[in-house]
C-alpha cells in the first residue's frame, strides 16, 4: 500500500484492529461484533443565540460496544466533529477501557462547535439542551453510558450535564455517577483534573526505565534528562509537562495552535499557561523563540514527542521528518496508520494512545466508584492508619534510642487521603498495562509495534468477556 493513501479516522482504527486480529485466535464473527459500532444517535437541535437568531447544532453520542455496562467515553466540543470521528473515538474507548481493566463498554460524544465562538451562556444552553436530548433516548446514566470531558470540555460542563441530569432523574440515589470529570463540590474524585498527563508520564516513565528498550532505541534509562515536546497547552498537554518538567526531563518546546515556542535550556509550562491566559496566546512568550510554524515543533530533534492536541497530526507526509526517539501519544489518533509504517523503518518508539491516555478513564472510574458508595475514599480508613503507624513509630524510636528525623516522621505517619489513592491506583494501571503490552510484543516476533500489541492485548480481553457471555455459543 503506498505511503500516499489517506484514510478515515475509523477506518485507520480499523486498520490497526485487522492488523493485530492476525495475532489472535479468535472467529472472525466474534473479531467483527468487537470491531462494529454498536448504536450511532446523531441528533440536531436548536439554540438561541444572545443575539437572538436560532443556530442548529448538529451532535453526537456513539456507543461502541456493551459488552460491559456502563459504556464510557469523553464528549468532545469542535467544529471538527463528524461521525466518523466519534466512532472512531469511540473505539478508541473499548479498546482502552479493556487494557487498563476498566470495566467499561466503549462511547463518545461530539459537539460540532467551536467553543470559542460562543458565550459562556450559550456553552450552557448547548450542553444541558445535548443532556437532555440524551436523557430521552436513554444514552446516558450511571448503569447506561458515563460521558467525560474531552478537547474543548472541562469540569465546568460535566457540571452542567449532573445538573441537568439530576433535575429531569429526580430521586435516583446514583445519579451523580451519570458522568465523571465533575468538580469537587459536585461529586468529583480528587486528581481527576491531572489524571490523562500522570498517565502518560507514568506509562512513558516506566518504557523509559526498561534497560533493553532504551538500549535500542540509543538512550540512557530514566526520564530525567530527556528532551521533550509538547504539542497543545490543554488539560493534557499541559499536565503531561508538568510531571515530564518536575521529574528532571526538559520541556524544550511547547506547540499551540497559534505558534510554537522554544527554549533548548527548558519552558516552564505553568509560566507558558499563565502568559496565555493573559494575553490570549502563547505567541512572544520571553525568553523562548517562535518557531515559523506551529508544527515545526513536532520535526525539533529530542527524546521525546509529546503529541496531546488532535488527530492524524503526525502522517505520511510529516513521519519521515520526525526525529524524535520515542513518541508518547497523549491525544488520542495523532498518528495515521502511514506514520506507524515509518517509525518502524526508522526504529521510533511510538507509545500507543489506546492505553497511553488511558488514565483519564481510570481515575473517571474511581470517581464513578465513589459516586456509586456515597462516600470519599481515605474518610473510613486514615485516621485509623495514622493511630496505627504512630505506634508504630513509637516502637521504633524506644529500640533505636532516639527520635525519626521530622520528614521521614510525616511520611511514615501519613494516612491515604482521596488523593495519594487515587495517584496509587493510577500508577498501579499504568506500570502494569505497559508490562502487559511490553510482554505481549516481546513474546511474540511477528508483532511490528506496541500498537499492534496493545490492540491484541484489548482483543483478546474483549472476546474473553463475549465468550464468557454466551453471545457466541
Ligand atoms: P483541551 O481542549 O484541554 O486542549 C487541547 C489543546 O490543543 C488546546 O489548548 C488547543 O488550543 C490546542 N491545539 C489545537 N490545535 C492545535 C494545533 N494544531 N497545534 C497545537 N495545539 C493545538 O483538550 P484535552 O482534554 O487536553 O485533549 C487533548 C487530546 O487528548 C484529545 O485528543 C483528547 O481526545 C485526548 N484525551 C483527553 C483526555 C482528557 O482526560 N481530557 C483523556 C484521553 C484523551
Amino acid at each position: 500500500m503506498s505511503a500516499q493513501t489517506t484514510y478515515s479516522f475509523f477506518e485507520s482504527v480499523e486498520k490497526s484492529f485487522d492488523k493485530a486480529a492476525l495475532f489472535t485466535k479468535w472467529d472472525n464473527g466474534i473479531l467483527e461484533q468487537i470491531k462494529a459500532c454498536n448504536s450511532v444517535y446523531r441528533m440536531n437541535f436548536p439554540i438561541k443565540r444572545d443575539d437572538g437568531s436560532i443556530e442548529v447544532v448538529e451532535a453526537y453520542r456513539v456507543q461502541h460496544s456493551q459488552h460491559k455496562s456502563p459504556c464510557k467515553g469523553g464528549i468532545r466540543f469542535s467544529h471538527a466533529v463528524n461521525q466518523d470521528e466519534v466512532m472512531a473515538l469511540a473505539a478508541l474507548m473499548t479498546y482502552k477501557c479493556a487494557i487498563v481493566n476498566v470495566p467499561f463498554g466503549g462511547a463518545k460524544g461530539g459537539i460540532k462547535i467551536s467553543p470559542r465562538n460562543y458565550s459562556v451562556y450559550e456553552l450552557e444552553k448547548i450542553t444541558r439542551r445535548y443532556t437532555s436530548e440524551l436523557v430521552k433516548k436513554n444514552f446516558i446514566g450511571p448503569g447506561i453510558d458515563v460521558p467525560a470531558p474531552d478537547y474543548g470540555t472541562g469540569e465546568r460542563e460535566m457540571s452542567w450535564i449532573v445538573d441537568t441530569y439530576q433535575s429531569l432523574k429526580p430521586g435516583e440515589i446514583d445519579a451523580a455517577g451519570c458522568v465523571t470529570g465533575k468538580p469537587i463540590t459536585q461529586g468529583g474524585v480528587r486528581g481527576r483534573k491531572e489524571a490523562t498527563g500522570l498517565g502518560v508520564f507514568y506509562g512513558v516513565r516506566e518504557v523509559c526505565n526498561m534497560p533493553d528498550v532504551m538500549k535500542r532505541l540509543g538512550l540512557t534509562v530514566g526520564v530525567a534528562g530527556k528532551k521533550v515536546v509538547v504539542q497543545g497547552l490543554g488539560n493534557v498537554g499541559y499536565h503531561s509537562a508538568k510531571f515530564f518538567r518536575e521529574n528532571g526531563a526538559i520541556i524544550i518546546a511547547i506547540a499551540e495552535h497559534d505558534g510554537a515556542v522554544y527554549n533548548a535550556n527548558g519552558i516552564n509550562e505553568e509560566d507558558l499557561l499563565q502568559f496565555r491566559i493573559k494575553t490570549g496566546s502563547v505567541v512572544n512568550f520571553p525568553g523562548a523563540t517562535m518557531l515559523a510554524q506551529t508544527s515545526d515543533a513536532l520535526e525539533l530533534e529530542c527524546d521525546i514527542l509529546i503529541p496531546a492536541a488532535l488527530e492524524n497530526v503526525i502522517n505520511g507526509d510529516n513521519a519521515p521528518r520526525i526525529k524524535a526517539k520515542i513518541i508518547g501519544e497523549a491525544a488520542n489518533g495523532p498518528c495515521t496508520p502511514e506514520a506507524d509504517e515509518i517509525f518502524i523503518e526508522k526504529g521510533i518508539l511510538c507509545v500507543p494512545d489506546m492505553y497511553l491516555n488511558a488514565g483519564g478513564v481510570t481515575v473517571s472510574y474511581f470517581e464513578w466508584l465513589k459516586n456509586l458508595s456515597h462516600v470519599r475514599y481515605g474518610r473510613l480508613e486514615k485516621r485509623f492508619t495514622e493511630n496505627l503507624n504512630a505506634r508504630i513509630l513509637a516502637q521504633i524510636e524506644e529500640l533505636k534510642g532516639e527520635p525519626v528525623v521530622d520528614k521521614e516522621r510525616q511520611i511514615i505517619m501519613h494516612g491515604a487521603e482521596e488523593i495519594d489513592l487515587v495517584h496509587s491506583g493510577l500508577e498501579e494501571t499504568m506500570i502494569n498495562a505497559t508490562r502487559e503490552i511490553m510482554d505481549i510484543w516481546h513474546s511474540n516476533p511477528g508483532i511490528p509495534d506496541m500498537r499492534t500489541a496493545a490492540y491484541v492485548s484489548a482483543i483478546n480481553k474483549v472476546a474473553i468477556t463475549y465468550t464468557e457471555l454466551g453471545i457466541f455459543p
